[in-house]
């Protein structure tokens, strides 16, 4: 190679190698590529995970980017994605609008239990984001539900004393010359009064039950006191019928409640026992202290060896307005409503009452409350 091809040739590999440091110098020079910023903010999907109820909040392609604890319990969420297809096009809506939406869903629970309604309500976050935030309903309709029922249920009873009072007032005037039939029919317009008055403050006690909390005003009772108090209302009333009443007790039992609501209990289940036996008939009230894994009880059980309850009827007794026989509650001047007091009382004060019963041999209703502990619960209870 000649001297001046050689020095040509060097001198063009320098430049390449100065342009070669030049480019790598710029390339180390030039700002390295953005990292993308998160599509969520860590505050936003705290907050989503802390909400107590289903939410979720959904990137652009429909991925669940935050979900609340509750969002896979619910049924909202299935794995990555939202559970239903109808949920999916409620937030693709609203990120096409940018515009809020609303829709409510049913969602099973498990089998034979009724379905859970749920309100979805989504909202776009911009960016392709939707939020997505849902309110069980199930319950605020069931409360809507049983209003609706029992209310129809009173006007429906209301409508039959009150139909048989402006019966026998018409009766009274057609009748007005014959002094016997008026007697007769002012005797039954008074028995006709007589069930509307107890038919209407049954209505108001269980009212009264369900709007208060006889706990906050409890004092210790005596359950056998109560008992005695409430048998001796009877004794007429069961003698008349040749009915024996007997108490066996365990003196010193105490509970923690309201003495009015506990007499109000145990007179009902008293009277019920009563009214669906036969002549000749024991009537059993006992109490007795148990024990078990969830502590101490005083169980108050009322027997007799009346007429008893069909095993199907026995899941029914505990609503309001069931009756087995319409025409024998009525016969006793009873509303339908004694039995459904009772459980509610039973459950105001942290307790149950329970049935045992066989057609044609008799029934035990047992009305089983905490006991009040002397040494520990109630110091004036000792
Ligand atoms: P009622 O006012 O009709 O007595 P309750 O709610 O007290 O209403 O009782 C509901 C129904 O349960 C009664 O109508 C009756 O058919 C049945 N029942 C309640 N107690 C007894 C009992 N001790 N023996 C047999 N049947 C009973």
């Amino acid at each position: 190679m000649s001297p001046l091809v050689a020095s040509v040739l060097g001198g063009v590999v320098g430049v390449l190698a100065t342009l070669l440091g030049l480019v790598m110098w710029r390339t180390r020079q030039q700002p390295a590529e953005p990292i993308p910023a998160p599509l969520l903010s860590p505050a936003l999907k705290t907050t989503i995970e802390h909400l107590r109820g289903p939410a979720a909040v959904l990137g652009p392609h429909d991925e669940i980017l935050a979900q609340s604890l509750t969002a896979a319990s619910s049924g909202v969420v299935r794995g990555s994605r939202l559970a239903r297809t109808e949920m999916l096009e409620l937030v693709r809506e609203a990120r096409r609008e940018t515009e809020p939406g609303v829709l409510n869903v049913d969602l099973p629970t498990s089998p034979g239990m009724p379905s859970r309604r749920l309100a979805l309500r989504v909202a776009p976050l911009g960016d392709g984001l939707v939020l997505l935030v849902a309110d069980d309903r199930s319950e605020a309709l069931r409360i809507d539900e049983t209003r609706r029922d029992f209310v129809a249920n009173v006007t429906h009873e209301l409508k039959t004393p009150i139909g048989a009072l402006s019966l026998l007032s018409e009766a009274i005037t057609d009748a007005a010359d014959e002094p016997d039939a008026v007697r007769h029919f002012a005797g039954r317009m008074s028995t006709e009064t007589a069930r509307l008055n107890e038919l209407i403050s049954q209505i108001i006690a269980l009212s009264r039950l369900q709007s208060s909390d006889p706990l906050l005003a409890a004092v210790p009772i005596e359950i056998d006191e109560v008992a005695d108090a409430v048998l001796d209302q009877f004794r007429d009333q069961a003698d008349s019928h040749q009915i024996v009443l007997s108490h066996q007790r365990s003196p010193g039992i105490t509970i923690r409640g309201d003495q009015g609501q506990i007499e109000a209990a145990l007179r009902n289940l008293v009277q019920n026992a009563i009214a669906y036996s036969e002549a000749g008939a024991r009537v059993a009230l006992t109490t007795r202290r148990v024990h078990d894994a969830a502590g101490d009880w005083v169980e108050v059980s009322v027997s007799d060896n009346g007429i008893g309850i069909s095993e199907a009827d026995q899941a029914r007794v505990f609503e309001r307005f069931f009756r087995v026989d319409y025409g024998r509650s009525r016969a006793h001047g009873g509303t339908g409503l004694g039995l459904s007091i009772v459980k509610h009382i039973a459950a105001a004060h942290g307790g149950t009452v329970s049935l045992w019963s066989r057609l044609g041999q008799g029934s035990t209703f047992t009305l089983r409350l905490p006991a009040l502990q002397p040494e520990t619960d109630e110091g004036s209870a000792a």
